[in-house]
């Protein structure tokens, strides 16, 4: 397999690292293949074990010429299946009691979350371990909830229990949520990922709690988020649409319009989009992922997506840097007869908001950029940026060319790695405009993105230490 640490690609790979990619020598592999995210799932590892893998990460991501992020992706109120000592069959037509607590007690089935009795009622659905158990609420008699099943199978301790349609009273953030920001803030992550996100406002209490420059990524995966998308897309930096527990909240066939909608709606909002969950499902166990798995990858890609996700396949997979391979290839595959050549296949959104509200300064100069590429046949767009925002921005509107996002900051550097099309560049941004130009000459001469005589647009803001200043496009010939 060829190295692909050199290859530009626009669409963006996320890796979760677990057990099966927590060797320094994965890792190095995993990068190699085209990692530019790495995912910490907080619910699963102790503190220390989640430090040390941290500590893993920054050791072998941060010589290899290019960023890789870490993301921290916190739990939120998800419901699990208490301790159970054993796994259980359950058989259609039986009749089970649930109560709340961690432990069990006598014949009731234990789970994590306080309000169970007081949020269901008499015909809601109970689900367990995304879906494969199905059940049926007869009768709340609390704290008990008597359920009768639907569609059997094994259950065994901590599975996650999904209740479709049940509007659940959990605070957006649980006991176990604030002990693993405290420890994300201690690590240094880049993102924060919240789950279970129901309303704008749950992203705002997070928000409050962490500095500035770290980033929320808004899981989508309640079927209630999905009637307040615009505002939590707006209270977020970026969004997943997260399909593991989608499908299991939604009807399975609603997922892959929801998809379209959520990455539309993501780009129209300037916000990142990571599709994710079981993208390379069969790749756990096997060297090859399905012809239908690389179609799903491919169709992501084309929808617009920002970037990528394998969950298990890279934390607990027999095959973690060949799904990572197989990902490569087929994002090389699509951009090389699609996106790089005459952009995307999809409508690109205008920028513009129903409301005809005036959008931020950095929109006018997206367009602007994008629309100069067009016309001057420009390789590449240069944005000095010092937040990542306006490289964010300027990738929304999908321009065919490479973006290069030139900032001081490690942190942003690191941020911008998993923005689609953009190809960030850490240099000093207190110099002036014609020194921080001449860095980005070299290196796009350096890569071979562009050659003498062709025409650049770079985007810049003045003063260039002060984030949000973006207000001005020049054309650079080089
Ligand atoms: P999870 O999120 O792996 O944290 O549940 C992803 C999903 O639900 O798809
Ligand atoms: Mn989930």
């Amino acid at each position: 397999m060829s190295d692909h640490s050199t290859r530009f690609l626009k669409t963006k790979i996320v890796c979760t690292i677990g057990p099966a990619s927590s060797e320094p020598r994965v890792i190095k592999r995993l990068c190699e293949a085209g990692m530019n995210m790495a995912r910490l799932n907080m619910a699963h590892g102790t503190p220390d074990q989640i430090r040390q893998l941290a500590q893993r990460l920054r050791e072998n991501t941060s010589n290899l010429g290019h960023p890789v992020a870490l993301l921290a992706d916190l739990q939120g109120p998800k419901i699990r299946l208490g301790d159970v000592p054993e796994t259980i069959e359950l058989s259609p037509g039986q009749n089970v009691a649930f109560i709340s607590g961690e432990k069990p007690d006598g014949a009731a089935l234990p789970v994590t979350y306080a309000n169970f009795a007081e949020d269901l009622s008499a015909g809601d659905r109970i689900l367990i371990d995304d879906g494969q158990v199905e059940l049926l609420v007869r009768k709340i008699d609390p704290p008990r909830v008597e359920a009768e099943v639907v569609i059997g199978g094994p259950i065994s301790k901590g599975k996650g229990i999904n209740l479709p349609g049940v509007h659940v009273s959990a605070p957006p953030l649980t006991d176990k949520d604030l002990s693993d920001i405290d420890l994300a803030l201690e690590i240094g992550v880049d993102y924060l990922g919240l789950s279970f996100v129901r309303r704008a406002s749950d992203i705002q209490q997070l928000r409050e709690r962490i500095p500035d420059d770290i980033l929320i990524i808004a899981k989508i995966e309640k079927d209630v988020a999905l009637q307040d998308l615009d505002a939590i897309l707006d209270a977020s930096d970026a969004a997943m649409v997260a399909r593991g527990d989608l499908g299991t909240e939604l009807p399975f066939e609603q997922v892959p319009l929801v998809q379209k909608r959520i990455v539309r709606l993501a780009n129209s909002n300037y916000r990142p989009v990571i599709i994710a969950t079981q993208m390379l499902e069969t790749m756990i166990e096997r060297p090859r992922p399905t012809r239908a798995e690389i179609s799903d990858v491919a169709n992501a890609i084309l929808d617009g997506t920002d970037a990528v996700m394998l969950a298990a396949e890279t934390a607990a997979g027999q095959y973690p840097v060949e799904s990572v391979e197989a990902l490569t290839r087929v994002i090389g595959e699509i951009e090389s007869t699609t996106l790089m050549v005459q952009g995307p296949t999809y409508d690109v959104p205008a920028g513009v908001n129903d409301e005809g509200e005036p959008e931020p300064t950095e929109v006018a100069i997206a367009g602007a950029t994008a629309e100069a590429v067009r016309v001057l046949h420009s390789p590449a767009i240069v944005t000095f940026t010092t937040s990542g925002f306006t490289a964010r921005v300027v990738s929304s509107r999908r321009p065919p060319v490479p973006i290069i996002a030139v900032t001081d900051t490690d942190r942003v550097y690191r941020q911008l790695s998993m923005v689609w099309g953009v190809l960030p560049v850490l240099c000093q941004l207190e110099q002036t405009y014609e020194n921080m130009w001449a860095s980005a000459r070299t290196e796009l001469l350096r890569r071979g993105i562009a050659r003498e005589g062709d025409r650049i647009v770079v985007t810049a803001g003045v003063p260039f230490h002060v984030s949000r200043t973006t207000n001005m496009v020049r054309i650079e010939s080089l």
